[in-house]
């Protein structure tokens, strides 16, 4: 027996109680209807208003609110009514246990955060019912609390000797013989998640290592999650790590096709939502401030964080005098942990500029051979030495020399003899310059890298929404988006439009006889064929399984027919050689053109459908055409 059987026989797992319990037993059922799930809903009057609470979230849209629980369930559906049951009954029962180390209701309100998220997530990219992604995201990481569960004195050991109390997936498993990722998958089976779900929320803290291929359903759904968790890390984090989560969500939220102010904008909606449900499942939920103000945060100034945290600014020192080169030296490198390189003149310090590129330049005015004010204007006539900060360090100048070393691009300056104190001052100033300038351009890079990714991410998205797989042709959707531009054009111009609905004969045959892969290949050839036979911009698109859409700009009947019977023989003609047999195959197409009994490109396209079901009661292997309210077979 495997560890998972035994702690679900012994019932250690975390199971619904009550309500929930009779809702599973119900669902279970094959001859369940939803009258009875309904009143057992409505038995538990929380689990009755939690119900009708999600389902009015979900038809919002619809403007209609949803009043009773009959209407509720209805919408909902069944799987979705039991997975919610039992999701809230988990809540409820395990606010609290029996390990110290482990807190209980931040799981919980973490878990929430996630439901929200992965809820509103989908409802903006569609990958899914937003109910079940709700369900989804608050189970996603149950497997965590089964194993506090089950192993209260174990685990909170293994917690308490991970930082931050991330426990890794390996110790689990070699302490406890399962871990966290099992133990969801099984408890969100026991909840009726469906596979299709189950799988790429199993793999949502590290969706790249899936094995998913890009683009597919379970990748985006893996993604999904993984957004919704970070969103949820983000809502439960506290303030001083926040800044560092928003542009890794943005980044995020471009794998999914979110930009920067969408994601804005479902996180706030996320967050007030996670605050009514923290209030009706009694969870606690933090106050959060908007995402924009999350975003804009600014770093922290220099001299209020750590020293550990600040990096050792990189200063260059130029000065002809050695007593104050060494003094100067001795303060910015011992009292200020600068970094310090020093040239004694002008000509020394460029090489060397470019050489370590210091934040900050420090240079005294008169030196031999080459001067502060020279050396200034040289750095700030390279690409590298514009951002420098360069403070000139003066003896009793006159306002007049300090304006034409300002002009010359200095940003501060100090008067000699150099003390302690204003330098200390001087380079407070410098620094909190040069950590804004990282600060912007570690921004505008990242922008970059963030503007270019969403493009690209964006673009294969719409590709992959809108193409077949199998044969690379418009899918489905894109061929009913181009119909319906067809027909749109056609009544602007009154041009004629034709629609040619193709099937495959007997493919079904085909797919028993030589195997599915055969039959794959046939319908790529067959969708090859009727691309070159196509006009440059006409559509064709693949409607699903054997059947294919040509819609024709400008074609009447005749050259509808004609574009037609000239397709059919090129199919017919076609040899598709497969290991040695060369697989011949036909296909019967029906063809209609926009006309007065016609009213819109649907009926159209029952047109079209019309006529290809009487060429294939005609035998087959030919082309009919839909008109006058008749078919006309040839
Ligand atoms: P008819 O001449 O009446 O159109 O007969 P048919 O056999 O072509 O039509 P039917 O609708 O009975 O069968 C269509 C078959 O197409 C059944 C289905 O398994 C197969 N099919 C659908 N999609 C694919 C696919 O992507 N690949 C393969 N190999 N077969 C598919
Ligand atoms: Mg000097
Ligand atoms: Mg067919
Ligand atoms: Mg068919």
């Amino acid at each position: 027996m495997t560890k998972v059987d035994h702690l679900r026989i012994s019932g250690q797992l975390p199971s619904p109680k009550g309500v929930a319990l009779a809702i599973m037993e119900i669902t279970r059922r094959d001859d369940a209807t939803l009258d009875e799930l309904a009143r057992a809903v409505q038995s538990d009057p929380a689990l009755a208003s939690r119900l009708l609470r999600l389902a009015n979230a979900a038809a919002r849209a619809s403007g209609r609110p949803v009043a009773s629980v009959n209407e509720a369930v209805l919408r909902l559906g069944m799987a979705t009514v039991r997975q919610l049951a039992i999701g809230f009954s988990l809540v409820d029962q395990y606010r609290d246990g029996a390990c110290a180390a482990f807190d209980y209701p931040g799981f919980w309100s973490h878990s929430l955060f996630m439901a929200v998220a992965s809820q509103e997530l989908g409802r903006m990219v569609r990958v899914g019912s937003p109910e079940d992604l709700f369900a989804c995201g608050l189970l996603a990481q149950i497997g965590r609390l089964a194993l506090i569960t089950a192993y209260p004195v174990d685990y909170a050991a293994l917690l308490e000797r991970q930082d931050g109390g991330v426990v890794l997936i390996e110790l689990e498993r070699q302490h406890l013989g399962t871990d966290r990722r099992e133990l969801t998958a099984v408890i969100m089976a026991d909840c009726g998640i469906p596979t299709a779900l189950a799988e790429p929320v199993s793999h949502h803290d590290d969706p790249d290592a899936s094995g998913f291929s890009e683009g597919s359903r379970p990748y985006q759904l893996a993604h999904l999650f993984f957004q919704a968790r970070r969103m949820a890390d983000l809502g439960l984090s506290p303030a001083t790590e926040r800044y560092g989560s928003i542009s890794e969500l943005m980044r995020l939220g471009s794998k999914i096709g979110l930009d920067a102010s969408a994601l804005g904008e479902v996180f706030d909606r996320v967050v007030a939502q996670w605050h009514e449900w923290a209030e009706v499942l009694k969870v606690p939920a933090g106050d959060l401030p908007s995402f924009e103000a999350m975003a804009e945060a600014p770093a922290s100034r220099p001299g209020h964080e750590s020293k550990a945290a600040r990096t050792r600014t990189r200063v260059l020192l130029v000065e002809d005098d050695s007593t104050t080169r060494m003094m100067t030296e001795e303060v910015l490198s011992r009292i200020l942990g600068c970094t310090v390189h020093v040239a004694e003149n002008g000509r020394d310090a460029l090489p060397l500029a470019l050489e370590v590129t210091p934040q900050i330049v420090i240079t005294d005015w008169l030196m031999p051979v080459m001067d502060g004010i020279e050396l200034c204007s040289a750095l700030r006539a390279t690409d590298w030495g514009q951002s420098m900060y360069v403070i000139m360090l003066a003896g009793e100048e006159t306002e007049e020399k300090i304006i034409e070393a300002f002009e010359a691009g200095v940003d501060d300056y100090l008067i000699k003899p150099v003390n302690v104190r204003a330098l200390t001052a001087r380079m407070r100033a410098a620094q909190h310059y040069v950590k804004l300038l990282e600060a912007w351009e570690g921004d505008r890079a990242q922008l970059k890298a963030f503007a270019t990714e969403l493009a690209t991410s964006n673009r294969r998205l719409e590709h992959a929404a809108m193409t077949d797989l199998l044969t690379d042709l418009p899918n489905r959707r894109a061929g009913m988006e181009a119909l319906t531009r067809f027909w749109s054009a056609s009544l602007r111009t009154g041009q004629p439009v034709a629609a040619l609905m193709i099937d495959i004969d007997f493919f079904k045959a085909i797919n028993d006889r030589h195997g599915h892969a055969v039959g794959d290949r046939v319908l790529q050839e067959v969708a090859k064929a009727i691309q070159a036979a196509a006009r440059k911009d006409d559509s064709v698109s693949r409607l699903g399984g054997e059947e294919f859409l040509l819609v024709c700009h400008n074609a009447d009947p005749r050259s509808g027919l004609l574009a037609a019977e000239r397709l059919r023989k090129m199919v017919k003609a076609l040899k598709i050689g497969i290991g040695g047999v060369d697989i011949q195959t036909t296909v019967s197409i029906g063809v209609a053109n926009r006309a007065s009994c016609i009213e819109n490109e649907d009926d159209l396209l029952k047109a079209a459908d019309k006529a290809l079901y009487a060429a294939k009661n005609a035998g087959r292997d030919r082309v009919c055409l839909f008109a006058n309210g008749k078919t006309h077979c040839a």
